[in-house]
């Protein structure tokens, strides 16, 4: 077997792994806490179990989100975009956050964010060692790994 096959193989499976590892955590159990998350800024950092029922307005260049908490569940009531996606995805419930995408606005459980990243960013990280191999051969490729791994020595 050519070291190129087998390379495309072992991202093959690591993709798929990427994939199943991103489903499993997307379903599992989540924590409390929730995040709204703004351009990667945290605007807020909430514990749905303490947090009494509120509404919390959140601009952004003259549009205003509403977010509720009610019953220690946390939606989108308002929203100033024309889909109204964020709105339509209700009561979060699960690791797929809403999003309002006009507004730059995420809401998120904040113990799963940095799980998903891991997932995803495994499955880039086999893409871009592959495209290495592509660009300068499998010696360069090998040569390349080892001076990374001696810069973090
Ligand atoms: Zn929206």
């Amino acid at each position: 077997m050519s070291k190129q096959k087998f390379l495309i193989i072992l991202c093959a499976v690591i993709f798929f792994i990427g994939i199943t590892g991103s489903i499993f955590l997307l379903n599992r159990p989540h924590g409390t806490w929730i995040e709204s998350v703004q351009d990667n800024e945290v605007l807020y950092r909430l514990d749905l179990a303490d947090e009494e029922n509120q509404q919390i307005e959140i601009e952004y260049e003259g549009r205003v989100n509403v977010v509720q908490i009610e019953n220690h569940k946390v939606r989108m009531l308002e929203a100033d975009c024309p889909d109204h996606i964020c709105v339509n995805m209700r009561w979060l419930d699960s690791s797929v956050p809403i999003v309002c995408l006009l507004n730059h606005l995420v809401i998120q459980f904040a113990d799963m964010s940095s799980d998903i990243d891991a997932a995803v960013n495994a499955v880039f990280m086999c893409f871009f060692h592959e495209t290495i191999m592509e660009q300068h051969g499998w010696s360069d490729y090998i040569e390349l790994t080892k001076s990374r791994q001696a810069e973090k020595l």
